[in-house]
């Protein structure tokens, strides 16, 4: 028999490469047990993988790499519940969830990632009420390490240590959210200044569901998003000004000024500035899945810290002053999010309320000082870096920054003491 030749995996940012000493593509709970097996057995390391929407190595394995793409699809239907395969993608739950008059209550910016993926690092939108994807799990069923097949519920430390787990305690295979009935979003985008947001940050996170708002480096303009629950009527964006909005100006002619901006970093102050004058005032009613979430065709590379709640002003002013005061040119809004403490030991939302700041930068002009200025910012405030978004910590530092890190680190002694599940990622960030 020919050996099949080896498989590279490489990341959505395409700043993360490995090379699996096999790959295989699980279609059942069966198939994720033998596999386990079958590296244990072999003295390998065993991963899944999402879609690769992680910026860091978190996802990558030098062992078995099981591919999600045949683990998906509805297992149950309950009245407020839906259990899914850990593959299924988010896209694909926000259509089938549709189609019965169902939604989850709060999504991230994006829909490409699979279930597991998404809440294994973490993956939030802004709420004031509702949390990360996380926070809306209630059930979840993983491969242990000795290929014992495991649930974890609410109150079982295994259900608050995996939720948000960085795949480090087995290979889910289920997934079961908390559903409600679908709802309608009325989406408000208008433009403030920097100031004025700082100056009205409670009273703003106070009086939206959903807040998320853009500030544009080297300008004085933020680019707000409220999204608020309404009885309707929908009033969706027409098609041709979503197309305008969604694909031309957040992609591709945002693409064409990043690509601007790369080859002559002297204009991104001025593409900044025009930019800034051209953001309309704009407001829609749809269901909530479409406004959540965005289409992102730029690539770029992200990092994104969590912050107390009480400290998001300071951090976005210091990251403001540190923008002004260094000479870089940069073309990517800072984000920001907010939302209600956790209770997923990991999460970076555990235990308080949080403020989220997400640094980007354009994919071909990667500018690591910047990341680092701003990395410094926020740990001297208490930050928790997104699991799946660049940073530079490690166990040492996270352990004081997350109340439950040790109880974690025992439960993964206990349940992977050989480490089955682990990569260098892990190594560092969670230690050996
Ligand atoms: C364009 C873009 C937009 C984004 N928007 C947001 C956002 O709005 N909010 C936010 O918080 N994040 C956001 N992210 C980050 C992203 O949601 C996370 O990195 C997420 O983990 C990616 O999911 P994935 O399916 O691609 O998983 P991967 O990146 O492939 O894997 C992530 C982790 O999950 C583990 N894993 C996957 N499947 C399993 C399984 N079955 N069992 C155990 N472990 C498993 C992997 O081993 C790895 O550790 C964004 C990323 C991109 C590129």
């Amino acid at each position: 028999m020919r050996t099949p030749p080896p498989v590279t995996f490489r990341n959505w940012a395409r700043n993360q490469t490995g090379t699996p000493a096999e790959v295989r593509t699980p279609a059942c709970v069966e198939d994720v047990v033998r596999a386990v097996r079958d590296a244990a057995a072999a003295g390998r390391r065993i991963r899944m993988i999402g879609t690769g929407h992680s910026f860091t190595g978190v996802a990558l394995t030098d062992g078995i790499m099981l591919r999600p793409g045949a683990l998906t699809g509805v297992r149950s239907w309950a009245d407020d519940r839906v259990t899914v395969m850990a593959g299924t993608p988010l896209r694909a739950l926000n259509e089938l969830l549709a189609g019965r008059g169902l939604a989850l209550a709060n999504m991230g910016d994006i829909t490409e990632q699979t279930v597991a993926g998404a809440i294994q690092t973490g993956t939030h939108g802004t709420g004031r009420d509702s949390g990360g994807l996380a926070d809306q799990v209630a059930e979840l069923e993983m491969v242990l390490a000795d290929g014992s097949v495991a649930t974890a519920g609410p109150g079982e430390d295994l259900f608050d240590a995996a939720r948000v787990g960085l795949g480090a305690l087995g290979v889910l295979t289920a997934v079961t959210f908390r559903v409600e009935p679908a709802f309608l979003l009325h989406n408000r985008r208008r433009t403030l200044g920097h100031g004025e947001v700082l100056g009205s940050l409670d009273e703003l996170t106070g009086a939206n569901e959903h807040l998320d708002f853009f500030w544009l480096p080297h300008t004085e303009t933020c680019l707000l998003k409220t999204n608020n629950r309404t009885a309707g009527p929908a009033r969706p964006p027409a098609a041709a000004r979503h197309w305008l909005d969604t694909v031309f100006l957040e992609n591709t002619l945002f693409g064409a000024v990043c690509a601007l901006g790369g080859r002559l970093p002297g204009l991104i102050p001025r593409i900044n500035g025009i930019s800034a004058v051209a953001l309309g005032e704009s407001e829609s009613v749809d269901a909530s899945y479409k406004v959540f979430t965005s289409r992102r065709d730029v690539r770029f590379l992200e990092m994104e810290y969590a912050v107390p709640r009480d400290r998001l002003a300071q951090a976005l002013r210091e990251t403001r002053d540190l923008i002004e005061r260094m000479d870089w040119k940069i073309t990517f809004p800072v984000e920001v999010r907010v939302t209600p403490p956790s209770d997923a030991w990991l999460s970076t939302a555990y235990g308080r309320p949080t403020g989220y700041v997400a640094c980007h930068v354009y994919r071909p002009t990667p500018n690591p000082a910047y990341f680092e200025g701003v990395e410094e910012i926020m740990t001297r405030l208490d930050g928790r870096p997104h699991w799946g978004k660049l940073h530079t910590r490690d166990a040492g530092y996270l352990a004081k920054v997350y109340p439950r890190f040790e109880d974690f680190l025992t439960l993964r002694d206990r349940l992977d003491p050989d480490r089955l599940f682990t990569n260098d990622h892990l190594d560092r960030v969670l230690g050996r």
